[in-house]
């Protein structure tokens, strides 16, 4: 490391205070200040935190935007899901792979490109998308790619990140547009800036909580676990400090909800995680933004500094003497299992994202082992609207164990893709007759973790007592092959596993073959048999949300489709083109025995 490099990444440690737990954002500076996290700069880090080097490399190893070793100066990431898949992806890629001599996966000679793919870039509505140095450009075609590849070459510098907006101007094809399709009562105006924490500010912090409590309020992330019992259980623990946290890592395929939250009414998404503040008496806000979203960095720091100047964050904050109170971003670096909450705490520290053993939960010890309330962006939003217009009001939408709204993150095969917000209880027929799609014959609702339903179960409800989910909405058309996209699903959690736990490492790799196999029409009945056990083992037996869930697409679409599964049996019985009695007639011979058979 030269000279001049080691003392920029001084500069780096020095800029976070050489504080631990700012680790992710030392290590994503360096990345991006030099293209790749080296030795040399694990070395630095390690000794400037005064931490092992270990501990630095076992966080730079563990996300996908991070590297060891440096790949291309631009780096192109597609994104790779069945929706993006449907809508041109892989014409897109062919595109790309032709304009740079390269093929996926592959960095160019002269260290310019890396092109590869990458999961959900949280885009379903948008697809095809890629993720080009963290700008995020949408709705391509192979026609945009050589303009888009010249652009890149026009310049020898490495990109700034998080990208400025004037940087995404400068890419010759559109990226994100809005995408709120169908508002209601929790996004219809008036929004008045601050309204639901001006309100909040006449009550005590307990009738805060109580107020949440009785609107019934429940996690919009998927979970659906009460919100106002959360509050009140991180309120009554004892710690130096309490931490209100965001989770804006909306991760799970087809999801994008909480980008446009977070893009179109970013306000109302501070001003709840500001009235947890009050609730909770927390000093800090903590939002970990996925690190596909950083080109939202720019907008959201200029929200933060309005709200700081029109004094809704900062201290004695409207007015109220000693409630103090602001807002960090976090960016991530690529880590779906970040999504889950004790992975986003320890990612949030600065560690690998590997999920905590739970007792104790965050509401007892979280971010930095102090008393944390994590909800999803969603919920925030929710908790300003209850504010200001009470409990009663939220109370009257949705159901009964359900109440209020659902924002639907909506795509593939429908007229309008977008974010829709649909009283809880909808039905899916009815979420399909409004979002056109008339012919749907499979939807996935949740995500891949979530559930397969098919035609003859449209009559569900979306709510927490049938079709819970975080609001990802995939629609699949009679043209589609339900099976390669559970294949998709699968091949999707291998990639996504931490390796911590042997039935999810394994597990996952081993359900993905067995699901090749049965795409290919090579499978029997009893491999079918097969497959579902290991699926129901690897849901039992893991050790946390990710790999419970991550044979989810395989099981809901053996319940749903069975007649899918029957007819893509082999066709023929499975002849083996190897004879174990002759394999081992040579060792039969010298040992003189015949070898004992698993029946006994
Ligand atoms: Fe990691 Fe999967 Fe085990 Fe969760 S279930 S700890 S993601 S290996």
């Amino acid at each position: 490391m030269s000279v001049e490099a080691a003392a920029d990444t001084e500069g780096i440690i020095k800029a976070f205070a050489a504080d631990r737990s700012r680790l992710m954002d030392i290590v994503l500076a360096v990345q991006h200040r030099f293209g790749h996290v080296s030795d040399d700069a694990v070395r630095l880090i390690a000794a400037g935190l005064e931490i092992h080097p270990v501990e630095v490399e076992d966080t730079v190893s563990f996300y996908a935007f991070l590297d060891r070793e440096r790949r291309g100066r631009n780096r192109i990431r597609l994104s790779k899901t069945p929706i993006s898949m449907i809508k041109g992806a892989r014409a897109v890629a062919a595109a790309f792979e032709t304009a740079l001599g390269l093929v996926i996966g592959d960095t160019s000679a002269d260290g310019e490109f890396t092109l590869e793919w990458t999961s959900d870039i949280g885009m379903a509505d948008q697809e095809p998308a890629a993720l080009i140095n963290a700008i995020i450009l949408t709705e391509l075609t192979p026609q945009d790619v050589p303009a888009i590849v010249a652009a890149l070459r026009s310049t020898d510098t490495l990109p700034p990140f998080p990208p400025h907006a004037a940087q995404i101007a400068l890419m010759p094809k559109g990226s994100v547009r809005p995408s709120l399709v169908h508002p209601g009562p929790l996004l219809s105006g008036p929004l008045v800036q601050g309204e639901g924490l001006r309100a909040a500010l006449t009550l005590t912090p307990e009738k805060v909580i109580e107020e949440i409590t009785g609107s019934k309020l429940r996690g919009r992330g998927g979970a659906g676990f009460p919100t106002g019992m959360k509050w009140r259980l991180t309120r009554k623990s004892t710690g130096t400090d309490h931490y209100v946290v965001c989770n804006a890592d909306e991760g799970e395929p087809g999801t994008f909800k909480d980008r446009v939250l977070l893009s179109e009414f970013p306000d109302l998404v501070f001003d709840g995680m500001t009235v947890a503040g009050y609730a909770l008496g927390a000093r800090h806000g903590l939002v970990y933004l996925r690190g596909e979203y950083a080109y939202l960095w720019d907008p959201l720091q200029a929200v933060l500094t309005e709200r700081r100047s029109l004094g809704l964050l900062g201290a004695n904050i409207g007015g109220h003497e000693g409630f103090d109170f602001d807002i960090r971003i976090q960016l991530g670096a690529g880590a779906y299992i970040c999504g889950e909450e004790s992975a986003l705490l320890e990612s949030l520290e600065g560690k690998r994202g590997a999920p905590r053993d739970r007792p104790p939960f965050p509401t007892e010890r979280g971010y930095l082992q102090q008393p944390t309330a994590i909800d999803n962006v969603e919920t925030y939003a929710c908790a300003a609207r209850i504010m200001e217009k009470g409990a009663e009001w939220f109370r009257g939408y949705g159901t009964k164990e359900s109440s209020g709204t659902k924002l639907m993150s909506v795509s593939g095969d429908c007229s309008h893709p977008g974010v829709y917000e649909v009283p809880f209880g909808i039905t899916v027929n009815a979420l399909l007759d409004l979002v056109g799609a008339p012919d749907a014959e499979y939807v996935q609702i949740s995500g891949p973790s979530g559930q397969s339903v098919a035609p003859k179960d449209f009559g569900r409800r979306i709510a927490y007592e049938d079709l819970s989910t975080g609001g990802s909405t995939m629609i699949f058309g009679p043209t589609r092959d339900v099976l390669d996209i559970a294949l998709q699903f699968a091949a999707f959690f291998v990639d996504e596993s931490c390796g911590w736990c042997t039935p999810c490492r394994v597990g996952t790799t081993l359900l993905k073959q067995g699901m090749e196999k049965i795409v290919a029409g090579r499978a029997s009945l009893s491999d079918l048999s097969a497959t579902e056990a290991l699926a129901n083992t690897v849901m039992r037996m893991s050790r946390c949300g990710l790999g419970q869930s991550a044979p989810n697409p395989i099981l809901t679409t053996m319940r749903s489709f069975p007649e899918l599964y029957e007819a893509r049996l082999a066709s023929e019985p499975f002849v083996p083109l190897v004879s174990l009695h002759d394999a081992l007639r040579e060792a039969v011979a010298v040992q003189g025995r015949e070898p004992v058979s698993q029946e006994g």
